[in-house]
């Protein structure tokens, strides 16, 4: 049985005041990790008090970003040694938001996705098409595509270990969700890519999140699919009430 993984993206929100209150309501809250896997991937500027205060806690702190290159010149950037050296468990990789707005290619997702590794990091890899793409019966294609990218080059044991996310653009931020059918036939899909691609152990181990409009009153229905084994949460992981109902769960 795949253990499920409920992780909140903050995206570009809070303050740090904000953070601490929300780590100190959830940190001892959430489930233990033998039952759900529950993540906050937080700002940068947060990483460090964050891990600091979850420390033995259930909670483990994500990253939402992160450069390929382990240092030198990429003014602005931060890197995999840095993410690792905090105490940082996972990171998020190729989300839309970093495609679209800042132009990530396939190609530096998956040096991502290898740097991830090289340091010890857990990748939670998004993958989703956009509605066009889905008007013109594109979806498959876009995914399957995204998902081979991401993946290219990797040991079979690390392909088992990735996070992958299927967030469909349009559902991201605009209260459509899809609907768990639409979820699951495209996570089913993936986890078809990644035995066809990779093998079938790694596709029975590997975890699918969906991500898209998750919310306390739809997450039972999504994460009751066959395929379904966790979600990626924006807005409805903002407040530590809302989040500690979506990581429940994930039981
Ligand atoms: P929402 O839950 O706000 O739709 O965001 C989804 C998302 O992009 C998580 O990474």
């Amino acid at each position: 049985m795949r253990k499920q993984v409920i992780a909140g993206n903050w995206k570009m929100n809070k303050t740090h005041r904000e953070a601490e209150d929300f780590i100190q309501t959830a940190k001892n809250e959430v489930p233990s990790a033998e039952q759900v896997e529950s993540i906050v991937v937080a700002p940068f500027p947060f990483l460090q008090k964050l891990v600091e205060e979850t420390e033995g806690t259930s909670l483990k702190i994500g990253a939402q970003n992160m450069h390929f290159e382990e240092n030198g010149a990429f003014t602005g950037e931060v890197s995999p040694v840095m993410l690792k050296e905090l105490g940082v468990s996972h990171v998020v990789l190729g989300h839309s938001e970093r495609r679209e707005i800042f132009k990530e290619t396939d190609e530096e997702v998956n040096k991502k996705v290898h740097a991830a590794f090289k340091h010890g990091l857990t990748p939670i890899i998004c993958v989703g098409e956009s509605l066009e793409q889905r008007e013109a019966n594109e979806t498959m294609d876009v995914v399957e595509g995204q998902v081979k990218k991401a993946l290219e080059g990797l040991t079979n044991e690390q392909c088992a270990e990735t996070i992958i996310a299927y967030e469909p653009i349009w559902a991201i931020g605009t209260g459509r969700t899809a609907t768990s059918e639409q979820a699951n036939e495209v996570c089913t899909h993936i986890r078809k890519v990644v035995s066809d691609y990779v093998n079938a152990d790694a596709a029975d181990a590997v975890r699918i999140q969906y991500g898209g409009s998750v919310k306390p009153a739809n997450v039972d229905e999504l994460l009751s699919q066959s395929d379904i084994d966790g979600a990626l949460v924006g807005g409805a992981s903002l407040e530590a009430d809302s989040f500690l109902k979506l990581v429940e769960a994930g039981k």
